[in-house]
């Protein structure tokens, strides 16, 4: 299995606003693609791409945001690329 390094894009963790929903996928690259629902009665964060269908779910807090959800997706992310085909 060869490592995909060359392929690789670095991830710009720009400025968001703390309290948008929408992000831009990692996996398609689409800006605005990805929104957030926060589950308040079952404590979980779900962001799901709507171009891709990727999605990702956590377990949160009533502190969580909208962002924590992204941030964690995107380490997840990250730490998943290397098994990544
Ligand atoms: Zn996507």
């Amino acid at each position: 299995m060869a490592k995909r390094k060359s392929q690789r894009k670095p991830i710009v963790r720009k400025l968001i606003e703390p309290f948008a929903t929408e992000f831009d996928c990692p996996y398609c690259g689409r800006a605005k693609s990805c929104h957030v629902n926060l589950d308040r009665s079952c404590n979980t964060g779900r962001i799901e791409c709507q171009k891709c269908f990727i999605w990702f779910q956590m377990t949160t807090t009533y502190l969580t945001a909208p962002i924590d959800v992204y941030m964690e997706w995107m380490d997840a992310f990250e730490e998943s690329e290397g098994y990544l085909e």
